[in-house]
């Protein structure tokens, strides 16, 4: 803990961290000291993690990374990292993320963009980490936690993952609690891990997932043993390629790593098919609708009363508006313009019902595949490697869209879905492959994406 906590300090210019907790951390590695020295180890004792600033932390500051949320400090913790500190692991700091999780690049963060330990080959222009989780992929990437919570709504997990050499995975919609998680878009939100390798992922999941009375749609079902399961590797597996993920002006080294990531897993002994998901160009402009409609929802809570920032006004709604005007950044007010406008009397037919229409077929492409005999589906984790800072934040706000055209469908069908690296490009980047599962089958992920890793 007291190693992390150093190189956390002497790495301040990522700002992967928002906040570091070390008198929490060296505390919590006391007891795990004792629980050593009794031999009563617990199954992450010890083991330093970060977690992601948008799950509640008591005592601590929590601020999805917004100013609205200036001053919070919630009177309990999250399910996931109760599970975590359950577990033995000690808690070393909050880490950056974009504002309520919007964006892709961890450049809408009020507490400052997080940069990635990455450059290109002979450059030292600062890169993004990928977002919405990119203080936890900074970190685990440049060794200031072992590994780190995270949530993926439309990729957020396995985007960043994918961008920092690390791997990601986003379990399957209801695997892990969403108590204590501050909401973005409530039917897509979930937790997973952030990691150096898949099997301390699988780790980490097996302690982060299960069963809570308090998320009405965390789902009951007992937690499988998933280091175990990377073991199997995936011999008589049947892998998918979906022919709809070959988009237009996809880099040629993207298509050549998707290539690769087909024979090894052919080379492991699995059968590779191609497949039609046919809903797929439909995903990304459907998500867009879905997530700011549930996020105008969610987001209505932040009045300047109940939280946090409180900027006065002449009367309650002049409050009411000065709080939310100074508290949310641009983003985010674009994503509540959207959503409201989407979820208006007028719009709703047009716009929010259509894209739960296109969310079913979404689904049921996914379904229809695994019903052939498909058991997983190989795709890029991204169209491309990590971006520069400043690069796409300048531009047109879908050109940052653009970037979840791979991860999006999995939230819209509640699948799991893993990013692992794969390979580096031209200029010496990584680049991550994406696995798709069955529902509740992680299992499998783990063991395929064992074999490309
Ligand atoms: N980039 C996507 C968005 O901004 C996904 C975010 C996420 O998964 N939290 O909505």
């Amino acid at each position: 803990a007291q190693a992390h906590l150093d190189a956390i300090d002497r790495a301040k210019a990522l700002n992967a961290y928002i906040v570091a907790t070390p008198d929490r951390a060296l505390k919590m590695a006391d007891v795990s000291d004792e629980k050593i020295a009794k031999g009563e180890a617990r199954p992450l004792e010890g083991l330093p993690l970060g977690i992601k600033d948008l799950f509640a932390t008591q005592g601590v500051h929590t601020t999805a990374g917004s100013k609205i949320l200036e001053g919070f400090e919630p009177h309990y913790e999250s399910n996931v990292s109760t599970q975590l500190w359950r577990d033995g692991a000690v808690m070393l700091g909050k880490l950056n993320l974009d504002e309520f999780a919007m964006g892709s690049s961890n450049e809408t963060s009020a507490y400052g963009k997080a940069i990635s330990p990455w450059r290109r080959q002979g450059s030292d222009a600062p890169l993004v980490p990928g977002g919405s989780s990119g203080g936890s992929a900074a970190a685990v990437a440049a060794h200031l936690c072992l590994g780190a919570t995270a949530t993926d709504t439309g990729g957020s997990i396995r985007q960043p993952a994918a961008f920092t050499g690390t791997v990601g995975i986003k379990p399957t919609y209801g695997r892990c609690s969403r108590w204590g998680i501050i909401a973005y878009a409530s039917s897509l939100d979930q937790a997973g891990p952030i990691a150096r390798t898949v099997q301390d992922c699988a780790i980490l999941l097996g302690s982060m997932a299960g069963h809570d009375p308090r998320d009405t749609t965390s789902v009951d079902l007992p937690v499988p043993d998933f280091e175990a399961a990377i073991a199997r590797g995936v011999k008589g597996l049947t892998i998918g390629i979906p022919k709809e993920y070959r988009v237009e002006g996809m880099p040629a080294e993207i298509q050549r790593l998707w290539d690769q990531g087909a024979d090894w897993l052919r080379e492991a002994g699995a059968t590779i098919k191609e497949i039609s998901l046919p809903h797929t160009p439909y995903a990304l402009p459907a998500y867009y609708i879905v997530a700011p409609a549930e996020a105008s929802s969610n987001l209505a809570r932040y009045d300047g009363v109940r939280y946090g920032l409180r900027v006065p006004g002449k009367d309650i709604a002049g409050m009411y508006e000065n709080t939310r005007a100074a508290g949310f950044g641009r983003e985010v007010k674009r994503r509540i313009m959207i959503g409201t406008y989407v979820l208006s009397a007028g719009y709703y037919d047009a716009y929010y019902v259509r894209a739960q229409k296109i969310r079913t077929l979404i689904k049921r492409d996914f379904e229809a595949a695994y019903a052939s005999g498909i058991d997983a589906i190989l795709t890029p984790a991204t169209p491309s490697a990590a971006f520069g800072i400043g690069e796409m934040a300048s531009a047109d706000p879908v050109e940052m869209y653009l970037n979840d055209v791979f991860t999006v469908t999995v939230n819209m069908a509640g699948l799991p879905g893993i990013s692992v690296p794969a390979g580096l490009d031209a200029q010496g980047l990584p680049l991550g492959l994406q696995l798709i599962g069955r529902p509740f089958d992680e299992e499998t992920l783990f063991a395929a994406a064992q074999t490309i890793e």
